[in-house]
């Protein structure tokens, strides 16, 4: 029927037609926004978590009713590099003397050697960037700083690849992460800052608090979860079966169509066997459920060369893909990086620069040679 003869039923017509328009616009919006970082539903078991939307100053609550403030992530773009300078630049400082020398003699070398070794960089990385600056140098017009700038980057492998493999945010295909390293390295804490870093790139996460043996460890990473807007599946009772944990996190994490569940695994490292066993059940579960897409491993970088005996047994117990190098920012000397990338051959991911929620940041291997040698 052609009613634009009558004008009042014609503009009644128009104005019904735009609010439904209008509506359909702020529903579809919200339903977007609200998918971004956290499941449409509360899940089972869960603690709830504020929406995301919710303004800066707006106050939450999490499962023990403490009131939160949910927060926006920084950005992960230049994380890295605004913190660069937290590496302290010690490696430069000690080779000070190597790149003033007119004349590399026996005791250049030498020199070369001590800084690299103290600096945790170990025996056969040491080795390979000696050989590297001495080839450099000899083949004409590299100054000594520009060689050893070089050959530190190319025993890096400036070229790994080293995002993080959780797919597409929004494409509902499930990644599950599981993060794992001995008590105290600060695996909790990477969790909780891996969230941020995915919910500032668009992702929605789900928390597993696998820790199981540590008091702590679910309402540690709970707290992280709730300043996030992200939600955190968490046994009832301490001491509760690691692998059950995981198992709910991932299922609950698939049913509601989010993109990645990150799960905190119980770090404690009393038999090898007993490690390896416990992994194993984990990653068989999740496993039923979607594949595991990234087993990160999280490092002290401060233990120097005995992270590195840790870092073995856990390869063993499950396939890594990925280092976690934490408290790059304490007294750690660096060249750990390059010594755990040489034993594990996989990449250093991440770096944790600090104690701040967003401290952790994607490695950058040209900045991190800047750093360390305090460029
Ligand atoms: P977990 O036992 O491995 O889960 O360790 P936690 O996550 O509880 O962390 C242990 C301590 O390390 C905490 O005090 C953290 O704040 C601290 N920590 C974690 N990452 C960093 C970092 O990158 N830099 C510094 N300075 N401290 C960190």
């Amino acid at each position: 029927m052609d009613i634009s003869w009558i004008p009042g039923q014609a503009d009644a017509v128009v104005v019904a037609v735009a609010s439904v328009a209008v509506l359909g616009g702020v529903v579809a919006a919200w339903w977007t926004r609200s998918r971004a970082s956290r499941p449409s539903e509360p899940l089972a078991g869960s603690s709830p978590a504020p929406p995301p939307e919710a303004p800066l100053d707006a106050g939450a609550a999490d499962s023990r009713g403490s009131a939160v403030v949910v927060d926006v992530p920084e950005d992960i773009d230049d994380r890295f590099s605004r913190r660069r300078s937290r590496l302290g630049g010690a490696l430069g400082e000690r080779l000070a003397g190597f790149f003033g020398r007119r004349e590399l003699g026996q005791d250049a070398w030498d020199e070369l050697e001590e800084a690299l070794l103290l600096a945790d960089v170990g025996a056969a990385v040491t080795e390979q960037i000696i050989v590297e600056v001495r080839a450099r140098v000899q083949g004409g017009d590299e100054s000594p700083k520009e060689a050893v700038r070089a050959a530190i980057l190319a025993a890096i492998d400036p070229d790994a690849d080293r995002s993080l493999h959780v797919g597409v945010a929004g494409a509902g295909d499930l990644a599950p992460v599981l993060v794992v390293g001995v008590n105290g390295v600060g695996k909790t804490t990477t969790v909780g800052k891996l969230s941020r870093v995915l919910v500032a790139q668009g992702y929605s996460v789900v928390l597993g608090a696998a820790d199981t043996f540590r008091a702590a460890a679910a309402d540690q990473l709970e707290t992280w979860g709730v300043r996030v807007g992200v939600t955190t599946i968490r046994a009832d009772v301490d001491g509760a079966d690691p692998a059950s944990v995981a198992f709910d996190a991932t299922q609950a994490a698939q049913r509601e169509g989010v993109d990645v569940v990150l799960i905190d695994t119980a770090g404690r490292l009393q038999n090898k066997a007993g490690l390896m066993d416990q992994l194993g059940k984990i990653a068989r579960v999740v496993t039923k459920v979607a594949p595991i897409r990234e087993a990160l491993l999280v490092l002290d970088a401060t233990t120097g060369q005995n992270g590195l005996a840790q870092a073995r047994v856990f390869a063993e117990a499950v396939p890594l893909t990925g280092i976690v190098l934490t408290k790059m920012d304490g007294t750690a000397k660096g060249g750990i990086v390059l010594a755990v990338q040489r034993v594990l051959g996989v990449p250093v991911k991440f770096v944790g620069l600090g104690e701040g929620a967003d401290d952790l940041a994607p490695f950058d291997a040209e900045g991190f040679v800047d750093g360390l040698l305090g460029d």
